[in-house]
C-alpha cells in the first residue's frame, strides 16, 4: 500500500496549500482526483521554463497503485514518447516511483521531483531535442536503468545479477559480491544494496521485477528458438 486515506488527506492538504491553483475535485475510499492548474517555475542547464499547465491527479488509496497525472490540457504532445495515449504521463519507472515512496517520499517531493521535472524535461527536449537530465529508456529498459542507479551499477547484466541474489538470499557482508567482482559484499556492493536485502517492502519489489524478467527472458528465448526452427 502506498497511502492509507489519512496520510493521503494530509499530505493533499500540505500539497494544496503550496499548489495553490489545485483544488479537490472528488474524494471516495478508493482515490483522491485534484483537479486544476500547476505553475512550473523552474531553472536549468540555461533553460527557464514558467509555465501553467492543467492537469488531473489521480491518488489512489489503500492500494499498491501509484498516483498518477493525467494531461488535461492537452499541452503534452501526442508524439511525445512520455506521454500515454490516455493522457497519462510517464513520469518516471513504476519500481523507480515505488521504491521511493518507501523511502519516505512524500506527494509534495513527488511533485517537485517527477512532475515539475517532466514538464521541464519536455519542453527542454521540444526545444533542443535531447533531454536534459539524459535519455530515460521504458520497458526493461528502464526498469533495469533504475536498478543501476539504485545500486550503483553500470554494467546491465551485473545489475540482474545483484537483483537475482536479493531475490533469492539473505544479505551476507562477509560473502563474495553478487556482482562477481571477487570482493567481499560488504566491501563491494553492499553500501548500496544492503537495504533492497532486508526491508522487506523493498526486496518483494525487486523479487516480483526479477520474476517478470525471467518470464520475459524465457518467452524471448522461445520465440527465437520457434523463429530458428521454422526456418530449418
Ligand atoms: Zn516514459
Ligand atoms: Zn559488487
Amino acid at each position: 500500500m502506498i497511502f492509507s486515506k489519512e496520510v493521503a488527506v494530509q499530505q493533499v492538504a500540505n500539497l494544496l496549500h503550496r499548489y495553490n491553483g489545485l483544488y479537490v475535485n472528488s474524494m471516495s475510499e478508493e482515490k483522491i482526483s485534484l483537479m486544476g492548474s500547476i505553475t512550473i517555475n523552474m531553472s536549468s542547464l540555461g533553460f527557464t521554463l514558467y509555465k501553467t499547465y492543467r492537469v488531473e491527479i489521480i491518488i489512489p488509496l489503500d492500494s499498491d497503485e501509484l498516483p498518477y497525472v493525467l494531461d488535461v490540457g492537452n499541452q503534452i504532445d501526442g508524439s511525445y514518447p512520455h506521454r500515454y495515449v490516455e493522457g497519462k504521463l510517464c513520469l518516471e519507472t513504476d519500481t523507480n516511483i515505488r521504491i521511493r515512496f518507501i523511502d519516505g517520499f512524500s506527494l509534495e517531493t513527488w511533485m517537485s521531483e517527477y512532475v515539475e521535472t517532466y514538464f521541464f524535461s519536455y519542453e527542454f527536449y521540444q526545444r533542443y531535442g535531447e533531454f536534459p537530465f539524459g535519455e530515460r529508456g521504458h520497458g526493461w529498459d528502464g526498469i533495469i536503468q533504475t536498478y543501476s542507479d539504485f545500486f550503483n551499477e553500470a554494467d546491465g547484466a551485473k545489475t540482474i545479477k545483484i537483483m537475482a541474489s536479493i531475490s533469492n538470499g539473505k544479505y551476507r557482508g562477509h560473502a563474495l559480491c553478487p556482482c562477481g567482482s571477487g570482493q567481499k559484499l560488504r566491501s563491494c556492493h553492499g553500501p548500496y544494496i544492503m537495504k533492497f536485502y532486508t526491508d522487506n517492502r523493498l526486496k518483494s519489489i525487486v523479487r516480483k521485477d526479477f520474476f517478470l524478467l525471467q518470464e520475459a527472458v524465457q518467452k524471448y528465448n522461445e520465440q527465437q528458438h520457434n523463429t530458428r526452427a521454422a526456418k530449418r
